[in-house]
C-alpha cells in the first residue's frame, strides 16, 4: 500500500507503521546479523507508510528504517 500521508502532516505517520508492536532491537541489528535484519526488512517490506519512513530516515545514520540500513559500515565490516 502506497503511502498517501500528505506532506506536512506531522509525524502521525509513526501511528500506522508496521513496526509497531514488534521487538525495537529488529531495526538495530549486530554486525552481520543478517537473520535480524531480514526480519526487519520483511516487516518493512509491508508498511503502508514506507514513503514516509524513506523520508525520515534522511536524518539517521543507525539502524534500518524504511527497509534500508542505515549504518553504512555495516556491510563492509570485514
Ligand atoms: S518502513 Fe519499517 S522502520 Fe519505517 S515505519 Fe515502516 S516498519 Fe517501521
Amino acid at each position: 500500500m502506497p503511502d498517501q500521508q500528505p506532506a506536512g502532516a506531522g509525524m502521525d505517520w509513526r501511528q500506522r507503521a508496521a513496526c509497531i508492536g514488534h521487538d525495537p532491537e529488529l531495526w538495530f541489528p549486530k554486525p552481520r546479523d543478517t537473520t535480524t535484519a531480514e526480519r526487519a526488512e520483511a516487516i518493512c517490506a509491508r508498511c503502508p507508510v514506507i514513503n514516509a519512513c524513506r523520508r525520515a530516515a534522511k536524518r539517521e545514520q543507525h539502524g534500518i528504517w524504511a527497509g534500508r540500513h542505515r549504518f553504512a559500515s555495516w556491510e563492509t565490516t570485514p
